[in-house]
């Protein structure tokens, strides 16, 4: 077997130290470890992650190859340092049997650059009208544990009951997409002062809280497991820290351009900023980092949600929603939580790893950086700085909002049970 070491790496941002892969195992971790036979990569100064975990990823296949394939998609994430990625149900058709869960799951053991794992829809074709066979997923090859209709909010409180009480029994977990229907019909950006400038429909905060608050109190009534998926709202962060200090089972998840931009960029009417859920202000942003740092918010998730350009690069009104994220995500955790000093390293390491891996039920990934475990690992050059290209994306799609801004950190390797899909930045 092939081995690797390498050498003097920031292990989740601590003491350099000497990582010996062994085939697809790490087999030691120490200081000046013998380089006999192993092929060594010289990451002095780097910091050396987990690989990275995405609980909430569109990889569009089956159904819209024209913007994303399970294999483009996952070239993307082994590009950001990602070693696992939960695909979104919202294909066409519609991941809702188990035979659409499997297609999906063996699309990714073909890919080679990352762990794929299927999320199943709630309801029959993201509908809202009757629940799918979560249980037939659930036994299926792909194990389903996570639900979501993302992409439409399951918003019949009596199916969200149901969803919460079928899932308890394997100890799965349903993934809201927290946007009440009626209140959001014809919204097209965060409701507040520029869309009243703008005249553009207004997108209330209220929609989200009030969707949240219902469902915490279901999955306590329920005694169920509930994932909100990319808060936005400062209310929304309110409901879950008071729902955590209830005793609530619930986590959450914040997107990083949640983190990083606001509905001022709407001004430009680029739909490039068009995403559900929208932008919103700078005091929910300062808020979502705040509620990230102090763990009210368990993880960050990108939403990679991939487009072709005719489905973008059109007025407002008419343009898809959402953005690429998985080529950026970390460097723009490293700019609005490393850099402003609300996180470290290792804090990172357990809201872009352990922590969503733990959520979503995964046992081979979000593995400390130790011996005996698997080699799924991420290096970063934190130092680097550089302009976003979209030309150099993996993905098929170039729809991000970070076009020509300049971003910190670089993922130079990554590691999928010890095979290097990503070599000094390039995929390999
Ligand atoms: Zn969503």
């Amino acid at each position: 077997m092939s081995k690797i070491l390498i050498r003097g790496a920031k292990v989740l941002g601590g003491e350099a130290q000497d990582v010996l892969i062994d085939g697809e195992t790490i087999a030691e971790v120490g200081t000046g470890l013998s380089a006999e036979g192993a092929t060594v990569i010289e990451a002095e100064g780097q910091v050396l992650l987990p690989g990275l975990v995405d609980l909430h990823t569109h990889l569009r296949e089956p159904g819209r190859e024209d913007s994303e394939t399970v294999l483009t998609g996952t070239r993307a994430a082994a590009s950001g340092g990602y070693t696992a990625v939960f695909a979104m149900a919202n294909t066409f058709p519609v991941a809702d049997t188990a035979g659409v869960v499997e297609q999906v799951w063996r699309l990714g053991k073909e890919s080679g650059y990352c762990d794929v794992q299927p999320i199943g829809a709630v309801t029959v074709g993201l509908e809202g009208k009757q629940l799918s066979e979560l249980g037939a997923m659930h036994d299926s090859a792909a194990r389903v544990t996570v639900f979501s209709d993302d992409g439409k909010c399951v918003d019949d409180a009596v199916i969200m009951r149901r969803a919460l009480e079928y899932v308890k029994a394997f100890g799965g977990v349903v993934a809201q997409h927290a946007q009440e229907p009626r209140l959001t019909e014809g919204a097209q950006m965060n409701e507040g002062v520029v869309s009243a400038e703008l005249g553009l429909g207004g997108w209330p905060a209220v929609a989200e809280e009030s969707i949240i608050a219902r469902d915490v109190l279901l999955a306590e009534h329920v005694g169920s497991r509930v994932h909100i998926c990319h808060l936005s709202t400062a209310g929304s962060v309110e409901i879950v820290r008071w729902a955590k200090s209830r005793g609530i089972d619930v986590t959450a998840e914040v997107t990083p351009h949640h983190l990083l931009l606001t509905d001022e960029l709407v001004r430009s009417y680029n739909a490039v900023y068009k995403v559900n859920p929208p932008l919103r202000t700078e005091r929910d942003v300062t808020a979502l980092r705040e509620a990230l740092a102090d763990g009210t918010i368990d993880i960050v998730a990108t939403d990679h949600a991939p487009h072709p350009h005719e489905d973008k690069d059109c007025e407002w009104a008419a343009a898809a929603m959402g953005m690429v994220g998985l080529e950026t995500a970390l460097s723009v955790v490293q700019q609005t939580m490393v850099e402003t000093g609300l996180l470290d390293w290792a804090g990172v390491a357990e809201r872009m790893s352990f922590a969503p891996a733990r959520i979503g039920g995964l046992d081979h990934h979000g593995r400390p950086v130790s011996a005996g475990e698997p080699a799924n690992l991420t290096l970063v050059d934190t130092s680097y700085r550089g302009v976003v290209d979209p030309a150099h994306f993996a993905s098929r799609s170039r729809n991000t909002p970070y076009e020509g801004r300049e971003l910190p950190g670089r993922v130079t390797h990554t590691f999928l049970r010890g095979r290097a899909t990503v070599v000094d930045g390039i995929l390999a």
